[in-house]
């Protein structure tokens, strides 16, 4: 199964098409640009307590059968947080100096 590419930061809203280069990821595909994970979540996914890596783009161009952007596109479902931004700093707070890989 390949990873879903969700349109939308979930904490601002900001789209980020399948080429962008802010979009950042869990290990459970939550989405959010660059600037909410560093200036609001402090590398602290709120939904899942773990850090984020860069998304991987997904080719635009059919290098391998099947294999892009057009056969295997984007999804188009917008998802956002169920907290607030304070919530979601407030819950950083507490695990943001746990190094993601000691958490
Ligand atoms: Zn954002
Ligand atoms: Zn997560």
């Amino acid at each position: 199964m390949a990873l879903e590419l969700r349109p939308n930061c979930e904490c601002c809203d900001k789209d980020l098409p399948p080429d962008a280069l802010d979009a950042c990821i869990c290990t459970f595909e939550c989405t959010f640009c660059r600037d909410c994970v560093e200036t609001v979540l402090s590398n602290v996914c709120p939904n899942c307590g773990g850090g984020f890596a860069p998304r991987p783009i997904r080719p635009s161009r059919e290098w391998r059968d099947g294999l892009s952007t057009a056969k295997r596109p984007p999804s188009t479902k917008r998802v956002s947080m169920s907290i607030t931004r304070d919530e979601a700093r407030a819950f950083a707070a507490g695990i943001r100096n746990i190094r993601p890989e000691e958490r």
